[in-house]
């Protein structure tokens, strides 16, 4: 017993010292238990010890909390101190020594999904180990094809608090064009870019070919004429853009000669009509990561021409370009392939009930589902950097999460597809049943009585004479399928048979949103308490009780 309560001293005191904050019960009691699994029938012999324990802890300051765990269990607050290295699976980075500058670029055209979280959880991770700023960047300037979404900008920021990644700046770059314009004009007049008025088509051969157009050699005077043409309106949209000069004999015809500017008349959703001459991606979030002192940039291999491009705006400007790591794409094979703008379709088009349906892969969507931050965030810390395409299961995720929401979540009954059983003789009123089968929470009380509900395919799998026991009620046997019925034997018989789960007739009616579609059933009533939160429903899986009214929904985590 002496030994437990140390054991359980050290994990209470390493709990606070980690949290700054009295012990947490629960943590306590899951570590004990996760540690020492041999404890976990002797749960109700720890628990009063583990509520002793705590009272004194409770009443002790944090200094004091230091020098006693350093006192019994140095090991325990060295792990603490490991665990501020957050970058095991992160690769340290060049020219870091002085702190670093990196951002995450989105184009605000739909919330962030599984993908965005990579990027804003790796780029945040790097910042908090070396020191510096994360940047939040929206880069929003095409008003046409991808247009922004004017909500997506919030649900960006909201996302990323969540996920522990709280940006020190944030940009929006359809509000800045107008200081990328005397960039342009210096651009021009360094010689590096040029107003073409070749149709697309027109150039695009040129460009095939490796033919310089008839306006590449416009002096810089013709240019800057041009350029305020197009500024003001002489030019109409489609008459001319500006190109960076790069090299018509590059060896990929993408490289050559690139658009810098176009002009566009479509308003844009955030800052409508104020400009009518707007960057391509490629220019302005080269020259933001200047502006910006970008120092490292990760982006995806597939990305790499962007960088080739955008290095000759570099060198036409004197600037250094960023180090840049290129990454490889995840895929994660229960949703497939995906994209912003097929799923934006999708749900205009009514397949999802929003970029929140648990069908799909976004971070809101997963959050409403009861899928941790600190899992989401130890998941893609782990992934690395690495080059290489990978194709991730969910699962993955699941099982960082299941540790963390495990030993938090209360235990109820769901009984899916239900058929009514009438139980003769002595059914007790009320079930007693443990809200937590390691943890001591206390018990929930569950009506019962002679008429219960059970699952059709348990049912389905019983024979007449069956003995089984209705879990945390009372043993019964089965003495007729069709209509179910079953005479009741003892409250527990104190021997193994078959359990079957169940719910009071009179539950509350539950649906379960899963990924892959929906279970309706009964509950037990103390379902509505847990609005919000993750609860387990026996034998089922982990679900986040999303709306309580007429019937209960719950989001499927996973089991
Ligand atoms: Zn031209």
């Amino acid at each position: 017993m002496e030994e437990i309560r140390e054991l359980i001293e050290k994990y209470a005191l390493q709990n606070a010292v980690k949290y700054k904050a009295a012990p947490n019960r629960g943590a306590v009691m899951g570590k004990l238990m996760g540690e020492h699994p041999d404890l976990r029938c002797r749960a109700k012999e720890v628990s009063p010890i583990i509520n002793e324990v705590l009272a004194v802890v409770e009443k002790t300051s944090f200094d004091e909390w230091q020098k006693r765990l350093l006192a019994i269990a140095p090991e325990l607050l060295a792990e603490l101190s490991e665990k501020k290295e957050p970058d095991k699976g992160l690769p340290a980075l060049d020219g870091a020594e002085n702190g670093v500058v990196m951002r995450f670029a989105p184009n605000p055209n739909g919330p962030p999904t599984l993908g965005s979280a990579r990027g804003i959880i790796v780029n945040s991770e790097y910042v908090k180990k070396y020191g510096g700023k994360f940047i939040i960047r929206f880069d929003d300037t095409d008003p046409v094809k991808k247009r922004p979404m004017p909500e997506a900008y919030g649900w960006y920021l909201e996302d990323c608090e969540w996920l522990g990644a709280r940006p020190d700046v944030v940009i929006t770059a359809s509000e800045r064009v107008s200081d990328y314009y005397p960039i342009a004009e210096e651009l021009i007049r360094r010689g590096g870019a040029y107003v073409c008025g070749c149709a697309q088509a027109v150039f695009k051969e040129h460009k095939d070919r490796g033919i310089e157009c008839e306006h590449r050699s416009q002096s810089v005077e013709q240019n800057l004429a041009l350029w305020k043409q197009m500024l003001d309106g002489t030019l109409a949209e489609g008459q001319a853009v500006l190109r960076v000069k790069t090299d018509m004999h590059h060896k990929d015809p993408a490289i050559r000669d690139w658009p810098a500017f176009r002009i566009v008349t479509t308003p844009h959703p955030l800052v409508g009509a104020k400009y009518r001459v707007w960057p391509l991606l490629d220019f302005e979030s080269a020259v933001e990561d200047h502006l910006l002192g970008t120092t490292h940039i990760i982006r995806g291999k597939d990305l790499a021409d962007s960088g080739s491009r955008q290095r000759y705006l570099y060198a036409h400007l004197g600037w250094q370009y960023p180090r840049v790591i290129h990454w490889g794409r995840i895929k994660i094979h229960q949703f497939g392939s995906f994209s912003t703008s097929k799923l934006r379709k999708a749900i205009e088009a009514g397949e999802y009930s929003g970029w929140d349906d648990p069908r799909v892969p976004t971070v809101r969507a997963v959050r409403g589902r009861g899928i941790r931050a600190e899992a989401l965030r130890k998941f893609m810390i782990d992934l690395g950097v690495g080059e290489t395409d990978i194709s991730i299961s969910m699962d993955s995720i699941y099982a960082e999460n299941r540790k963390i929401i495990d030993p938090e979540a209360n235990r109820r009954f769901f009984v899916w597809d239900p058929v009514a059983l009438e139980v003769e003789g002595d059914v007790p009123a009320v079930a007693h049943a443990p809200l937590h089968p390691a943890i001591d929470r206390g018990t929930r009380e569950i009506p019962a009585g002679k008429r219960l509900f059970i699952c059709k395919s348990d049912l389905a799998a019983l024979k007449v004479g069956d003995n089984i026991r209705l879990k945390d009620l009372c043993n019964v046997q089965i003495t007729s399928l069709e209509p179910a019925r079953a005479l009741f034997l003892a409250k527990d018989m104190g021997q193994r048979t078959r359990i079957i789960h169940w719910a009071p007739v009179d539950g509350p009616r539950v649906v379960v949103m899963k990924p892959d579609g929906t279970d309706e059933g009964v509950g037990e009533a103390g379902i509505a308490e847990e609005l919000g939160r993750v609860v387990q429903f026996e034998r089922y899986g982990f679900v986040r009780i999303s709306s309580v009214g007429e019937r209960i929904v719950a989001n499927f985590a996973h089991r």
